[in-house]
């Protein structure tokens, strides 16, 4: 209940909650209450480990932290932000993993990720949880399924683009995300966390990289997994979703005013990672 008087520091940090939130989420989507199911609930299991270095970071800085980072696929975002945040003490959320979840039911209930309506009326129905397994890992379930592995087909990440683009999916993951940042201090990695989902973050970084440099990164990967990938195929699909992120009415991807941008084209990644963590502990004095 007192998170929910007006003036406190919850509210300053998440004005979206205040009074009115909700018909503030609503107009920013331009969709109606009817239109917008509750979001999913978060039941993560978080291990014991992980929760006491995250209590412990926010009580010694009296509040909680929140960082977003923000960038195209393929700029080494989840894995920059993960070490990170285990680094720092911080609890890290992929987003990427909630909208690739949500595209899962879509493509398993054969609808068509473009078509906005299909998607939508799907929604209520899409029984999203995750947890975070010993090692700090985040699982995804899907209506009590483990599908972290699964979200992660190259058909799931075209797909995702398309579905992540409705003003309808965006509504319904929001608070979802809001929720996480508001009980714990996290490092959350996404497309929109600066601009839309934690606008009053305490540093916003924008991590980027050259197509070429991330359509390689990609390709090394699948190499290293055994996995021959078509380097040229690679880059096709890369350019294209950032076409869909960048383009898209509905929070596009573009850097927060004060975001702080990371360029990784010409650095590797423990170059990068220093370079992160320095930007964080400078900007909220972990
Ligand atoms: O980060 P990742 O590649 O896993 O995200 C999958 C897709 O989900 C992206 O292509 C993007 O369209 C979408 N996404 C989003 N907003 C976020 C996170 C991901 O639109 N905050």
């Amino acid at each position: 209940v007192r998170a929910r008087e007006p003036g406190n520091r919850f509210e300053k940090n998440f004005p979206f909650a205040a009074k009115g939130g909700e018909d503030k989420i609503n107009r920013e989507f331009k969709i109606k209450t009817a239109e917008r199911p509750a979001g999913p609930q978060i039941k993560y299991r978080l291990p014991r480990r992980a929760r006491q270095r995250e209590e412990r970071t926010a009580m010694e800085h009296k509040k909680k932290i929140s960082v977003a980072i923000d960038g195209p696929s393929g700029a080494g975002k989840s894995t920059l932000a993960r070490a990170a945040a285990k680094e720092l003490g911080l609890l890290y959320v992929d987003t990427g993993a909630i909208y690739r979840t949500v595209t899962l039911y879509v493509l398993r209930r054969g609808a068509e990720p473009k078509d906005a309506a299909a998607v939508a009326a799907l929604l209520p129905e899409a029984g999203i949880t995750m947890d975070y397994d010993p090692g700090g890992l985040q699982r995804m379930y899907l209506n009590g399924e483990d599908v972290t592995d699964q979200i992660r087909s190259q058909e799931v990440s075209m797909a995702a683009s398309a579905a992540a683009s409705h003003p309808a999916v965006r509504a319904f993951l929001l608070e979802m995300q809001r929720d996480m940042a508001k009980k714990r201090s996290v490092v959350m990695d996404g497309r929109d966390i600066g601009t839309v989902v934690l606008p009053e973050a305490d540093v916003k970084i924008f991590l980027t990289a050259s197509s070429e440099a991330r359509a390689r990164r990609r390709w090394l990967e699948l190499q290293q997994r055994g996995v021959s990938g078509d380097f040229d195929q690679l880059l096709r699909e890369t350019r294209e979703r950032d076409e869909n992120d960048m383009n898209r009415a509905a929070a596009p991807l573009r850097p927060a005013a004060d975001a702080i941008t990371l360029d990784t084209t010409k650095i590797n990644f423990q170059e990068s990672l220093a370079r992160l963590i320095e930007i964080i502990r400078e900007r909220t004095g972990l």
